[in-house]
């Protein structure tokens, strides 16, 4: 039976020191070196380096850049992989991605230190990036085994019906650097557990979590021409998506590259008998809607946390609060003071709550959506590494970028509604439909609003982040995505075809 892997305990000293001991082995031997990993490590003259938001100096690793050339090549590896590794029983696959998530479990410090340095994560978030490539290996291979037996369909005097489960072909994995370690794990577990070989490309800023994440499937015991890893950027990425032999990709990240992709692979290119499957989580705008009768006490942290944890850095995080108008310059006042308490700092600092945004190009971005209007209030930045001053607006027109875009970033706008119909039309008339909230304690309201709203995970008193495999499936619709629903019981459907097979007896 699946479980949660248990969070560290992180107030306990003795815990800390431990993290802490592991940040120092880690920082012992930075720069790591990320070769490309098909089917041996291959290394080029062309190098990126990635490096700690917190402080940029710091170069956490030199990954080798795969250029057109070693997408070729691994995708042709993938290709024999392919045909092994599909062949072979569920259940030896599943137990390789066990063992891997074993690993992982081992080496969880050592994986939080990586996601400290390399993404900016706190520890805390860090410690839950590891806990779900964790969940998602375990519940994957666990998702496999049952779809290997097949479904259940009517039979008839002479006739017997079977379905089964199928392999699609190679995949491409296109993964982000917020979830560096849970999502590419994620991805990748799911095609390898339905017998998919995979072609990873990470993000630019984390190759070395992702290597850390591919090193341990093929120390469980997944074939190395079933797993590929190229570090690159948007040459490795294109290829990546055109190339005709590419069944299936998967993908998460910003709306406007998952839009690109699913036109890319729409074509159907000479030589290919296939048509391309495109699975793609993209950005949010997600609101929280706050009635008249809700309980500031709870709304207050729950909006700080969904909005300003990791710096806004997550699809699911918060960026509206649709505030009746009866409470709403109450919540305005609360959070005004409530945004000052936030401690911006370090990813390894203990006592953080706010780190530094990823790189200087979203560090410039953000800003200038700062910069775009008057703030209600903010937080107090600091200006040695990545940072950005977590920020709340007030009362911006409807048509404010602030309010319309995915800034990806520590912002949140309070708008006013005058019913929860209304805030309902606000969240309908978005282009995404991630995540969304609700505070209210009444339950006809929060029916109203589950029946209503089209967000693909609603939460209702509470934050609106971290989802958890298993127990809230996650994604969205609109320009939020393709909806496959990552951590859900359906996802593995997304990476293999179904063949029905009918015997006249
Ligand atoms: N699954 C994450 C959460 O529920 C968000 C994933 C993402 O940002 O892509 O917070």
């Amino acid at each position: 039976m699946f479980r949660n892997e248990p969070l560290l305990e992180l107030r306990r000293e003795s815990v800390r020191r431990e993290a802490l001991d592991a940040l120092a082995t880690l920082d012992a031997k930075l720069p790591l070196e990320v070769p490309m990993l098909i089917g041996e490590a291959v290394v080029t003259g062309r190098q990126m380096a990635s490096v700690d938001p917190s402080m940029p100096t710091r170069i956490v690793a030199h990954a080798h850049e795969a250029t057109e050339q070693h997408v070729k090549d691994a995708i042709a590896s993938a290709e024999t992989g392919h045909r092994a590794w599909s062949r072979k029983p569920a259940a030896e696959r599943a137990a390789a991605l066990s063992r891997a998530a074993g690993i992982l479990r081992n080496r969880r410090l050592e994986l939080a230190a990586l996601a400290v340095r390399e993404a900016g994560k706190p520890w805390a978030e860090a410690d839950a990036d590891v806990c779900e490539a964790i969940d998602f290996l375990e519940y994957y291979a666990q998702g496999a085994l049952a779809l290997g037996a097949g479904r259940e369909l009517l039979q008839l005097p002479g006739e017997r019906n079977a379905m089964r489960y199928v392999a699609r072909g190679v995949t491409g994995v296109i993964a982000p650097w917020n979830f560096p370690l849970a999502i590419a794990a994620g991805m990748v577990s799911a095609a390898l557990a339905t017998g998919n070989a995979v072609v990873l490309k990470p993000a630019e800023q984390t190759p070395a979590c992702a290597k850390a994440v591919v090193d341990a499937l093929h120390a469980g015991g997944v074939p190395l021409d079933a797993l590929h890893l190229l570090p690159g950027g948007d040459e490795a990425g294109k290829a990546l998506v055109a190339d005709p032999r590419i069944h299936t990709i998967a993908f998460t990240g910003s709306c406007a590259v998952g839009l690109q992709i699913l036109e890319r692979a729409a074509k159907v290119v000479p030589g290919q008998r296939h048509l391309k499957r495109v699975i793609a989580e993209m950005g949010g705008k997600n609101a929280v809607i706050v009635d008249s009768d809700a309980d500031l006490d709870d709304v207050v942290p729950a909006l700080l946390k969904s909005a300003f944890a990791f710096a806004g850095q997550k699809c699911s995080a918060a960026s509206r609060a649709l505030v009746h108008q009866a409470i709403a310059d109450e919540l305005a006042e609360r959070m005004a003071g409530a945004i000052t308490t936030l401690r911006v700092g370090p990813a390894a600092d203990f006592g953080t709550d706010v780190p530094p945004v990823i790189d200087v190009a979203a560090q410039q971005k953000i800003q200038r959506y700062i910069d775009s209007a008057t703030p209600l209030a903010q937080a107090t930045t600091r200006d040695d590494g990545f940072y950005v001053a977590p920020t709340i607006f007030a009362g911006l027109p409807s048509d404010s970028r602030v309010i319309q875009e995915e800034i990806f970033g520590p912002v949140l706008s309070l708008e006013t509604v005058t019913s929860i119909e209304h805030a309902c039309d606000l969240v309908d008339a978005s282009n995404f439909a991630l995540t969304g909230g609700l505070f209210s304690r009444s339950p006809r309201t929060i029916e109203y609003v589950s029946e209503r709203t089209p967000v693909g995970n609603l939460y209702v008193n509470r934050e609106i982040t971290g989802a958890m495999v298993a127990r809230q499936p996650f994604g969205g619709g609109k320009l939020s995505g393709t909806g496959p629903k990552a951590g859900g019981p359906d996802y593995l459907l997304q990476f293999v075809e179904a063949r029905a097979v009918t015997e006249n007896t």
